[in-house]
């Protein structure tokens, strides 16, 4: 398969980066011209530009909202906003704002942050509580602050000035989940399942039907005039030590935009994203000259190359964790890839709302 191809390429590209000595510098400038000359295009709207939205995988209803309000004449960043609080406000995603997954205490707390390209400013929240729109909180950063990034209480109470409604975010649907594991994940512990339901590999390792998570919505927009943004937003890594705060509201890691280029987003374990510079290595990677889905497979290589640690590795030494990006070019292309196969992303362009597939670094075994 072609994509084996270029992901061997782009393996040996970073690797030869890393013997030069060039990742820690930065990317190899070698490396990114060679790589872009052999990636693929891919992705409708090829040389089009605008109006084109992209997203993670459970951002349909969100890709088509935005593009409607582009449509209407509305602000790239107004529109991706709009978009990702349907699901922020969806009580039955279990991964972004009211109904996510809450902390070790059962304390949601979310992460979000916004880029705009035209002026290249920033806003961004994190370890948000009783808010259930922390992008819309994220933009009032960026637009009435001298700040990028306001955390917990400050964040809160910020919030709270500017008239945000206070809800508990934690849904009856989600406690249960909460509980579940609080009772199952071990057995030193004073807390037990009730008797019906006792499952010793559920206590073990918190698998079995345990709901453990991360998820995410990443979702970046170009407009007919060449302006791009773009938003992430999560309830983070579920069960999390209360104050965790992940990739989604640390511009470069979660998000990032560059108007002269283009705009990344990621999903995934978010600290092996702040840990590369995820979305900013991909944009990076587009600034010199790869497409969006070889800047995607790039960062996500730098990840592998990166990942040491042997309790995230599988007996291949290949990552058992999963991270996505999205990328959306100034031209209007688009791609995202996955370290593990059988990944998509959403995309409305050129009059479609739909799922695309993204390319990835492993396939994954049929089992799993
Ligand atoms: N990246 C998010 C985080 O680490 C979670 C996810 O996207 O699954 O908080």
């Amino acid at each position: 398969m072609a994509r084996c191809s270029r992901r061997e390429f782009i393996h040996s590209t970073v690797a030869a980066a890393a013997a030069g000595g060039a990742l820690g510098a930065g990317i190899s400038a070698d490396a990114l011209a060679a790589a872009a000359q052999t990636a693929q295009p891919r992705g409708a709207g090829t040389g089009a530009g605008g109006p084109v939205v992209i997203s993670s995988a459970n951002g349909l209803r969100a890709t088509k909202k935005a593009m409607g309000i582009m449509l209407a004449g509305g602000d790239p960043l107004d529109a991706v906003i709009a978009g990702v609080n349907i699901v922020e406000e969806d009580p039955t995603d279990h991964s972004v704002g009211y109904g996510g997954l809450p902390n070790e205490d059962g304390v949601v707390e979310l992460d979000s942050c916004v880029m705009h390209g035209p002026t290249h400013r920033a806003g961004a929240v994190a370890a948000l509580r009783n808010i259930k729109t922390p992008s819309r909180v994220a933009k009032v950063v960026l637009e009435r602050t001298d700040h990028v990034l306001l955390v917990g209480e400050g964040a809160l109470r910020f919030a709270r000035a500017h008239g945000f409604e206070e809800v508990n975010l934690l849904t009856d649907e989600a406690r249960k989940i909460w509980l579940k594991w609080k009772e199952r994940h071990s057995d030193r512990d004073d807390w037990i399942p009730p008797a019906e339901v006792v499952d010793d590999d559920d206590r073990a390792d918190a698998g079995g039907d345990v709901e453990y998570t991360y998820g995410t919505i990443n979702c970046c927009a170009i407009n007919g005039a060449g302006e791009l943004a773009g938003v992430t937003t999560t309830s983070g890594l579920s069960y999390k030590i209360p104050g965790r705060v992940g990739d989604s509201p640390i511009i470069g890691a979660g998000l990032y935009v560059d108007n002269d280029v283009g705009a990344a987003g990621s999903t995934g374990r978010g600290e092996s994203v702040i840990q590369i510079c995820g979305a900013h290595t991909v944009v990076e990677a587009m600034r010199h000259g790869m497409t969006p889905e070889a800047a995607c497979l790039y960062a996500l290589e730098m990840i592998a190359a990166k990942t040491h640690e042997k309790r995230l590795l599988d007996e291949k030494g290949r990552p058992k964790f999963d991270v996505k990006f999205y990328a959306l070019a100034r031209d209007g292309r688009h791609g995202g890839a996955a370290i593990w196969s059988r990944a998509k992303y959403a995309v409305f362009s050129e009059g479609r709302n739909r799922h695309e597939p993204c390319a990835f670094l492993f396939e994954r075994s049929l089992k799993t």
